[in-house]
């Protein structure tokens, strides 16, 4: 019989909490608008309205084209807790 090797690991247990990020430095939220008929993009911009008149012009310009998705980007942070 051969010996028995046990190897063990030290696991350390960190709890990690993600929120949000609203510190200062944080980057802004940035928006989006996705046509869902033809897959066009709206610019990214850093004012949700400014998806909202680019849809307006979209829809006119292809009245068909009535659905969309907003995109948006929003930072977070994760710090251990
Ligand atoms: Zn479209």
């Amino acid at each position: 019989m051969g010996a028995t090797h046990v190897t063990r690991a030290e696991i350390f247990r960190v709890n990690w909490t993600v929120t949000p990020d609203q510190e200062p430095d944080a980057k802004l939220n940035s928006y989006a608008q996705e046509c869902d008929v033809c897959g066009v993009a709206s610019p990214r911009t850093h004012d949700a309205n400014d998806g909202t008149l680019w849809i307006i012009e979209h829809a006119r310009r292809n009245p068909s084209h009535t659905s969309y998705t907003e995109v948006v980007k929003r930072p977070w942070r994760a710090f251990m807790s």
